[in-house]
């Protein structure tokens, strides 16, 4: 009880995902983009929001400080 998590967290064993959203396809989803998941073996969806966190990484990955220039 010490995050927030308002979307779905899916667990997965590899570097590079495919996402289309809940269910797999167009229904309730949205077109299927890959993502490779960065520092911390985690990616978030830009479309559904969803989290991607490869098994084995550390459930809560230090958040960057927010001052980070692009
Ligand atoms: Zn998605």
């Amino acid at each position: 009880m010490s995050g927030i998590k308002p979307f779905e967290t899916v667990t997965v064993d590899t570097d590079k995902v495919a996402c289309a959203g809940e269910g797999g396809g167009l229904v309730g989803g949205h077109p299927k983009v890959y993502l490779n998941l960065g520092p911390g073996g985690r990616v978030e969806c830009p479309y559904c929001s969803r989290l991607f966190l490869k098994r084995g990484a550390p459930a809560e990955y230090p958040p960057n400080q927010t001052s980070k220039s692009a």
